[in-house]
Parts: structure tokens; C-alpha cells; sequence
């Protein structure tokens, strides 16, 4: 998946780009910056990459839910329904809102359970999340008709799976908003940044201005602005936007090369007995950035870990155990360790809701294994791979 495993030439001429006239920031400075417009040009291109009208850079995935939420207008005591297993930041952003995330179950795409979803929906539910965890997507056609049935936002987090698509449609673009993650770890980096695409202009003119302290952007005098409402910075710098710029355009490669490994580590195990693979809904395809599948329980996938560990194959997460991808190990999120207080609606509400029981994400996750694709193997690193995983897989 890391993008930050082929940064170079290119890479270095984008920063080089900017370093040129030292204007670093995204927006003003028309005259010094010598037609340069770094952040603006990543945005064009990301929405026709993605097939949008839309694209609006800010510091981080995070970030980018967060202005997403609030541009859709989520605040207090609303309620968002977000996967068991996904990153921190789903929680972060909403909680940052004075909303409410509300867990729910996956089930075998690794990925919101629709089923569940329906179940989880109350009179304050305002948003749907899915999370496209590592690299396949969530049943977004049966997550649209709930959402449409009663009248709620679907955000689609595709931070882990840009590139992947649903029917044909890029990930991020089938629901109203969808947010991208440019961080160092990501398929392609900007160093720290994030996306979010739409096809609403209203949307779209709420993000710009909510993530630079509620600016218009209309006119070319900074100090001259409207604030049509209140703002904070989420604002991305021209550096991050220069080093995004280059890797977006090396996406397809990207993708490409993750296929072919991706493919290639597939083969090595399939037919093995007891290992099947991550369900994929019909009709979407990976970003092949984790290649994952279910060992038969708990045990065996615990067993397969260490079998795989002990071949020399690294890259091989157990999310189960993982403190900032599965729900079992956010105390720090069950017990609301917050540096300040909180409104007592959210503890509350926090309280009984997410108290519930999870076995089923549980079962589907305890048995999960999920290796990395890496961009960077060679030829020879591939094979010895492919041949250290079935060898390890083979002898449990
Ligand atoms: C990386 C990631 C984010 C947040 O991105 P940052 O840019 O690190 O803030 C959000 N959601 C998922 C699923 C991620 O993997």
C-alpha cells in the first residue's frame, strides 16, 4: 500500500516546483507565486481521477471526515453509525462535532454489516460511514437503499481504498461525500493530508470555507473576505499538495503493481485448506492494497500468525489485538479519557450505546488475517514470499 515506497524523481521536482517561489501556502499571494497553484492543481485532478465535480484537499483524512461531517451539517447530539473495525479517526471526527458515533457490527467483507445498520438507526441518526478497510468496500448498494429509505447522509471512508471501485464508480463517490487519506502510510502520501470528494456544490462551498476559518474565497484580497459561517484550519500546504500531486499521477502504476502482488500472494494460498478469502459485494472490485482471509477460529488464526512470522513473512496484522483498527481495545474511547470536558449528552448517550455486544464483528475478526501489499518487492522478493506463505499456511 505505501505510496512512500516509490517517492522520487517526481516527487522531488513537485516540492522543487514549490520551493521555487517559497510560496507555500494554498491560497493568496497571486503575484509571487508565478501562476503556481499546487493544492488547487491536486484538487483538479483528483476529481477527474475519482469522475466527480469536486475535490477539496485539507490536512489530513481526519481531517476531511471531520469537514465532511460538518459541512453536512452534523452537530450535537446527532448520531453516526461507524463499522466496529475501522481506524480511530471515524470516532475522532465525529466526537470533535459533539456527536455521537454509534458502533456497529462488519460482517465477512470485513466492513459495515447493512442488516446490522438497520438495526442501529435511531430518530438521531443523521449519517451512515461506511470504511473501505484495507482495500475492499462495504455493500454499498444495499447501505444506499437504507440510507435513502430513511433519509440519511452516506460518507464513504475510502482511505484505505483509493482506486478500488463499486459498479464501475470510484470508491468515494457513490455516496453524497467520500473522504481519502493522504497520510504517510497510504497508497498514494501527500506526507500528511486528505481529501473529500462530492458531487454537491453546496457541500463542496462549505468544505472550502469551514476549513480555512469560514473564508468565501471570493476575491483576491485575504483580508477583504466574507465568513458566511464559523470555520477552523484544516488547510493542507503547498509542499504536501506538491509531493500528492506526483504520486496521484502515479496511482494507475500503483495500482498495478499492487494487483499483480497482490494476485500473486492470492494464488500462493488459495485451495489451501481452511483459508477463504474476504467477501468482496458483487460488483466491486479491490484496490488489492491487504490481501485478507479467515482461518477456521481463533485459534488456528492466532496459530497462522505465528507460522507466518516464523517463514520470515512480514506485514501480517492480526486487526483483532489492534488498538486503533477494532473496537476490543479503545479504552481510551469506552471510557471517554478526554482532556476536557464533554457535553454529559454524549457521555450518556456513549455509555449505552456503545456498551452493546459485538460478537459478531468478533467472530469474523478473530478469525481474520490481513497482510500488506507492499509496492516496493521485486520479482524475487514476490516469489520467496508466495512460496514462505503457502509453505507456512500449508503446515498448520
Ligand atoms: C488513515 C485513515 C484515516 C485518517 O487519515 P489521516 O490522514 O491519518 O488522518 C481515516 N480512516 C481510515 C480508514 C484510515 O485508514
Amino acid at each position: 500500500m505505501p505510496g512512500f515506497e516509490l517517492f522520487g524523481d517526481k516527487e522531488r521536482e513537485s516540492v522543487q516546483k514549490a520551493l521555487e517561489t517559497g510560496v507555500l501556502m494554498r491560497y493568496g499571494f497571486d503575484a509571487m507565486r508565478g501562476g503556481r497553484w499546487m493544492a488547487s492543481d491536486l484538487e483538479s485532478a483528483l476529481a477527474k481521477r475519482m469522475n466527480t465535480e469536486y475535490a477539496h484537499l485539507v490536512s489530513s483524512g481526519t481531517a476531511a471526515l471531520t469537514v465532511a461531517l460538518a459541512s453536512a451539517g452534523v452537530g450535537a447530539g446527532d448520531e453516526v453509525i461507524v463499522p466496529t473495525f475501522t481506524f480511530v479517526a471515524s470516532f475522532e471526527a465525529v466526537l470533535a462535532l459533539g456527536a455521537i458515533p454509534v458502533l456497529c457490527d462488519i460482517d465477512d467483507t470485513l466492513t459495515l454489516d447493512p442488516e446490522a445498520v438497520r438495526r442501529a438507526i435511531t430518530a438521531r441518526t443523521k449519517v451512515i460511514m461506511p470504511v473501505h478497510m484495507c482495500g475492499s468496500m462495504a455493500d454499498l448498494g444495499a447501505l444506499k437503499t437504507i440510507a435513502d429509505e430513511y433519509g440519511l447522509l452516506l460518507l464513504e471512508d475510502a482511505c484505505q481504498a483509493i482506486g478500488g471501485t463499486y459498479n464501475g464508480q470510484p470508491l468515494g463517490t457513490i455516496g453524497e461525500v467520500g473522504c481519502f487519506s493522504f497520510d504517510y502510510v497510504k497508497t498514494i502520501t501527500c506526507g500528511e493530508g486528505g481529501a473529500l470528494v462530492t458531487r454537491s456544490r453546496d457541500l463542496y462551498e462549505k468544505a472550502q470555507a469551514f476549513s480555512d476559518h469560514g473564508h468565501d474565497h471570493i476575491g483576491s484580497d485575504r483580508g477583504a473576505e466574507g465568513h458566511p459561517h464559523l470555520g477552523f484550519n484544516f488547510r493542507i500546504s503547498e509542499l504536501n499538495a506538491a509531493v500528492g500531486l506526483a504520486q496521484l499521477a502515479r496511482l494507475d502504476e500503483f495500482l498495478d503493481k499492487q494487483k499483480a502482488h497482490y494476485a500473486r500472494l492470492r494464488q500462493a494460498i488459495s485451495g489451501l485448506p481452511g483459508v477463504e478469502f474476504r467477501r468482496v459485494p458483487e460488483g466491486g472490485v479491490e484496490n488489492y492494497s491487504f490481501l485478507n482471509f479467515f482461518l477456521s477460529d481463533e485459534t488456528t488464526a492466532r496459530r497462522a500468525r505465528q507460522a507466518l512470522l516464523a517463514a520470515g513473512v512480514d506485514g501480517v496484522f492480526y486487526w483483532y489485538d489492534n488498538n486503533w483498527h477494532y473496537h476490543r481495545r479503545w479504552d481510551h474511547f469506552k471510557e471517554l479519557r478526554s482532556l476536557y470536558r464533554f457535553p454529559e449528552l454524549i457521555r450518556e448517550r456513549l455509555v449505552s450505546i456503545n456498551g452493546r455486544d459485538f460478537a459478531a464483528s468478533d467472530h469474523w475478526m478473530g478469525r481474520n488475517l490481513s497482510l500488506l501489499v507492499k509496492l516496493g518487492w521485486d520479482g524475487q522478493e514476490l516469489e520467496a514470499r508466495a512460496q514462505a506463505m503457502a509453505r507456512a499456511l500449508s503446515s498448520l
